[in-house]
């Protein structure tokens, strides 16, 4: 009777033990889930629907990641793409984008968010070795069709340079779309202006309204603070530069090419061009040197 008193006894110790533990690691991730995010991993934290529960995986994840000081300014692979699809030099076939999205997530790279690219410039650090930014301009209509659902499957990170006033138009994202894939969080959008025009030939004034009429939309309507101008086929001047700087744009994409780095200038940064039908050799030198 005594034995199996005790062994009972022995049985709630055990259990009581095991709860303090549970409560004490509980409380410990509670804590660092406290510390300070950026806006990208809070965008991602923002996930509610149970569909993207893979998402809420990631999350933790990032949110633990110790972003790593470097004494060198990093570089960074920005890497453009425009229309998934077939067709000319600027499409990429999704054949193609999906084997490149595949070979980023079997490399383990992690793919930069906007504010997360911007907090690497900014602090000279990275969340861990190998990143890569996915920038993708125009916002066709087959970002959403074609890009995203690969994204979805490998669970990357991608930025699509919205052009305000094209969201009526049939081959482009409607704001509906856009919104979606945002609160996937696996997408963000910045400005490719209002028009897609090129700003080194408007006056000032026009290259102003294009600047803040875009940034107000994409403030307005993904209720966000819009950090990065991409600028219409890389064409900008001087004037661009201190208007955007003016506007409230921290960053500034051109088409120029290379591994982007704050040297280059904070509204001069370049990028890395894929083109339809590289291999994978090609691929991986782009992702090393930027050309
Ligand atoms: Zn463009």
């Amino acid at each position: 009777m005594n034995y199996l008193k005790s062994s009972k006894l022995g049985f709630v110790i055990t259990q009581l033990i095991v709860l303090v533990s549970l409560l004490l690691l509980t409380g410990c991730s509670s804590r660092n889930k406290e510390e300070p995010k950026n806006e990208g991993v809070k965008a991602r934290e923002s996930l509610k629907s149970k569909k993207l529960n893979v998402d809420k995986v990631k999350v933790k994840k990032d949110s633990h990641l110790k972003w790593i000081h470097y004494k060198e300014k990093c570089r960074i692979p920005i890497l453009m793409y425009h229309s998934i699809s077939a067709g000319n030099a600027l499409r990429v076939p999704p054949k193609q984008f999906e084997e490149e999205m595949a070979y980023l997530k079997a490399n383990q790279y992690y793919t930069l968010s906007t504010d997360e690219a911007i907090k690497a410039f900014e602090t000279n650090s990275l969340p861990q070795k190998k990143v890569v930014w996915i920038t993708l301009d125009d916002a066709y209509k087959d970002n959403y069709t074609a890009a995203f659902p690969i994204l979805k499957k490998y669970h990357l990170h991608a930025t699509i340079n919205y052009i305000t006033s094209f969201s009526q138009k049939p081959n482009h994202l409607t704001l509906s779309e856009a919104k979606t894939m945002q609160h996937s969080g696996l997408v963000d959008f910045q400005s490719h202006t209002v028009q897609h025009l090129d700003l080194n030939a408007l006056s000032t004034d026009v290259q102003k309204q294009e600047l803040a009429n875009s940034k107000k939309y994409l403030d307005d309507n993904l209720k966000q603070n819009t950090r990065m101008i991409c600028y219409p086929a890389g064409r900008y001047n001087q004037t661009t530069i201190r208007l955007a700087n003016h506007l409230g744009y921290k960053i500034g994409l051109t088409t120029n090419e290379g591994l982007a780095c704050v040297d280059q200038g904070w509204y001069s940064l370049a990028r890395v061009r894929i083109a339809p039908g590289i291999d994978r050799q090609t691929f991986m030198q782009l992702l090393q040197n930027g050309y």
